[in-house]
């Protein structure tokens, strides 16, 4: 059995500032080590149930954040960025399932540090008409691949939203929101118990045949119009609003793709905040 551990910090054990999740922080030092344990945690319930190979990809910012010396050493370690799957990168290489460890919710959602790729300029993301979050975005590329969800860590809203894309997966719930940057969080210790036991129970939903690739619509809402410009730029993006961007992939996988272009390019173009 392989597993893909798909580990992001928002959605991390005691994560609620954005200082916890900015590199060169006190607070994300901190905070990188409940990362780590969540993620070991995951580990280790996986390992318990007999897999014989996990990786985990490093999925957040940089992608290039987890500790390798301190990772259980039953698993292996995706590091560094410019993966054309990002937070999806090896789905399609005949792992069983998926886990995605510290998801956070959507642009312009309730719960702990919501956000869509960036944490600025994206305002809301919809595939065929329907809003997703990461988690949704990137389940559908899982789908495709015949991988299932098999287990969803975050803040109560992900937990509870989660439902809607990943319906069959287990889901350890480790903070609860109380805004966009404060939250009822429990301990590592005991967030760490649960996850190790959702974990193990997880792998026997691993296994699933792979759905047939269909084309799909992205459109994204984004803060300026000038941004809508920009973005509009990329051959096959279009502008369908004054602060909407849209366009179409043949399936799953491109259009998370074709997302992580247009993503890069609104971060690249926006221009400083002032007042
Ligand atoms: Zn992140």
């Amino acid at each position: 059995m392989r597993i893909l551990v798909s580990a992001d910090m928002e959605g991390a054990t005691g994560t609620v500032l954005p200082d916890d999740v900015i590199a060169g922080t006190d607070r994300y030092e901190r905070a990188l080590r409940l990362m780590l344990g969540d993620v070991n945690a995951a580990v280790a319930g996986f390992a318990a149930a007999g897999a014989d190979e996990i990786v985990v990809n490093d999925s957040h910012c940089s992608m290039a954040n987890l500790p390798l010396a301190e990772l259980d050493p039953r698993a292996e370690l995706v590091i560094g960025r410019h993966k054309p799957l990002g937070m999806m990168e090896l789905i399609d290489t005949g792992v069983d399932a998926v886990a995605m460890v510290g998801y956070h919710m959507g642009a312009g959602r309730p719960g702990v540090l919501a956000h869509t790729c960036l944490s600025h300029t994206t305002l809301d993301v919809r595939v065929d008409g329907r809003q997703v979050d990461e988690g949704g975005f990137n389940a559908l590329v899982a789908a495709e691949a015949g991988v299932p969800v098999v287990l969803v860590t975050g803040d109560d809203v992900l937990c509870a939203a989660s439902r809607q894309w990943a319906p069959r997966a287990r889901t350890v719930t480790v903070k609860r929101a109380l805004s966009r940057h404060s939250a009822i969080c429990r301990p590592p210790a005991a967030t760490a118990a649960d996850i190790t036991a959702a974990a193990r129970q997880a792998a026997a939903l691993a296994g699933a045949g792979p759905a047939a690739p269909a084309p799909h619509t992205v459109e994204v809402d984004v803060d300026y119009p000038y941004l809508a410009v920009r973005a509009s730029s990329i051959p096959g993006v279009r502008a369908i609003a004054e602060r909407t961007v849209a366009f179409d992939a043949p399936d799953a996988a491109s259009a998370l793709r074709t997302f992580g272009i247009v993503v890069g390019v609104l971060s690249s173009g926006r221009e400083r905040d002032w007042t």
